[in-house]
């Protein structure tokens, strides 16, 4: 491919790589970046018709990587936001996800999903499907025949305390076999041979599941390599019945029970401790941070710049259906708003010594690495930047297309080109999608 990129191969640091050649393998990665004789070399690949070349008002990215979806939430998507974390879960989302008991139910919804977020750019998600290994198991074929690269969970949850009677698994011992079952499954997926799609270990959250289960998921993410994922200190609701019921903070108990690893993903992260982000950057664990989510069910913004300053692994989610937005472009944006109100103070009665937290803010270029270097790296997949290597997955935006609110100006240089994106573009730029070097969205 001839094209003009931009990535962030660093965090805070973006480099713009100008007319250059991209070559693709086989199997789907870069094998090299052409970048001076790039015009010279791309005529042998037009001449064997296998050269695709980008207009001059197209610019080629890394695609998206979401850290953070709810897949059987999608039907409620933007709606029900006006409710605290617990109730929205037991009046609202527990009954609509345990409607995905119906397979064909379940799949027509993330037929849908699935194409939505690939026309959102999304190009690698990370998802919860259900407590139903079925329509877990249809989560995992539909985004292999899409080639969107997936990491899939059949949620657990046993806690007759937290789960209703219709939704929740009837024991340990049957959320630990339908957790293997569904690994087995994926690993075994004809089609699958390049490891498209990955299964993971899902404990919903600990107030979920019993001490007895998160033990089993426990030994079974040790005994697999598997990715783990649940939630961690999410909101004040939540952090506390963890300490109540733990005796010490969420992220503690899920290192006492084996859920803490290189491959562990813990959504939000909004209230833990200088203490418990030693334990998850010393786990090499992942936060996903979902910025639009927590501006509903938070109760406070996530220290994100104190983060990524202690080193800590972190990218981005949609948490779709606690977030209100399918685009990761959309979530990097509010990722950049909220860490500016946590900078300035959000209550102007306070006196702005009191109300100002100095250097909370992230950058652009940032907010970029998190949604795509960024997530790559807590994913531990060799995705998110142009090197030869890593997967291709790339998608373009194009400030030409119908219904552009993206605004591009010749004399814009690559910071500005990017902050433009950030801010203003929409699904309506995002244009050609590929994953693996496989066209996978548009033409
Ligand atoms: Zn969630």
């Amino acid at each position: 491919m001839l094209a003009t990129a931009i990535h962030a191969p660093r965090q805070g640091d973006i480099e713009l790589l100008s007319d250059a050649l991209f070559v693709i393998g086989d199997d789907g990665a870069i094998v090299d970046i052409h970048r001076n004789d790039a015009h010279e070399l791309a005529k042998d690949f037009e001449a064997g018709g296998r050269l695709v070349t980008l207009a001059p008002t197209q610019i080629l990215l890394p695609g998206m990587v979401d850290l953070h979806v709810h897949a059987p939430q999608f039907p409620q998507i933007g709606s029900a936001l006006d409710v605290p974390l617990e109730d929205w879960l037991q009046e609202h989302t527990f009954p609509l996800e345990a409607r995905c008991a119906d397979a064909e139910y379940a799949a027509s919804i993330y037929e849908t999903l699935v194409e939505c977020l690939l026309a959102n750019g999304t190009t690698a998600a990370m998802y919860y499907a259900s407590i139903h290994l079925e329509a877990t198991q249809r989560l995992a074929t539909i985004c292999l025949r899409r080639g969107q690269r997936a990491l899939i969970g059949r949620v657990a949850m046993d806690n007759p305390d937290q789960c209703p009677p219709s939704y929740r698994d009837p024991s340990a011992a049957v959320a630990e076999a339908e957790t293997r079952a569904f690994i087995n499954y994926v690993r075994t997926l004809t089609g699958n041979e390049a490891g498209l799609i990955s299964p993971v270990i899902t404990p919903r959250f600990i107030p979920s599941c019993t001490d007895d289960l998160l033990h089993r998921l426990g030994t079974i993410a040790r005994e697999t390599g598997c990715h783990v994922q649940t939630h961690c200190s999410e909101s004040d609701w939540e952090h506390g019945y963890v300490l109540d019921r733990c005796g010490i903070s969420d992220t503690q108990a899920l290192a006492g029970f084996g859920l803490l690893s290189r491959r562990s993903v813990l959504a939000h992260g909004n209230f833990v401790s200088d203490g418990d982000i030693s334990i998850i950057r010393d786990t090499q664990s992942a936060i996903a941070h979902c910025p639009l989510s927590n501006a509903y069910f938070s109760d406070a913004v996530f220290p994100l710049r104190k983060m990524l300053d202690r080193d800590v692994h972190v990218g981005l989610g949609t948490d779709i259906a606690g977030g209100a937005s399918p685009s990761l472009l959309e979530n990097a944006r509010h990722a950049l708003i909220a860490a500016r109100h946590l900078e300035n103070g959000v209550d102007a009665a306070l006196p702005a010594g009191e109300r100002k937290r100095p250097g909370a803010r992230i950058s652009t270029a940032e907010a970029f690495w998190l949604a795509t270097a960024g997530g790559g790296i807590a994913l531990d997949l060799p995705i998110g930047v142009f090197e030869p290597g890593y997967q291709f997955d790339a998608i373009v935006v194009d400030a030409a297309a119908s219904g552009s609110n993206l605004c591009l100006s010749p004399d814009d240089g690559a910071e500005d080109t990017l902050q433009k994106i950030i801010y203003t573009a929409s699904r309506a730029n995002i244009g050609s999608v590929w994953v693996a070097g496989r066209l996978v969205h548009g033409a």
